[in-house]
């Protein structure tokens, strides 16, 4: 979850990232820059039962490899996918 601030009427600044699943704060490489994180959007479509919702959420790294300990595939193995 990102929270920003107006620093332009057409432009706005990332103040803090938090990881959506542990409430944490990711933390900054520098003032513009942020340790990595996963960031994933989906907005569902007609064949879901969640037709017209818009999920978004962040991750900080040790809450992405508890989400994807739990696959039965793993993330890493098909590497190809676009
Ligand atoms: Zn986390």
């Amino acid at each position: 979850m990102k929270i920003y601030k107006d620093v332009f009427v057409s432009e706005k600044k990332i103040v803090d990232i938090y990881c959506n699943m542990c409430g944490k704060k990711i933390e900054r490489v520098n003032e513009d820059t942020f340790h990595d994180y996963f960031h994933a959007i989906k907005e569902w479509g007609y064949f879901s039962d969640m037709d017209n919702e818009k999920h978004s959420f962040d991750l900080c790294q040790d809450c992405y490899k508890k989400f994807i300990g739990q696959f039965e595939i793993s993330a890493t193995e098909n590497n190809n996918e676009k």
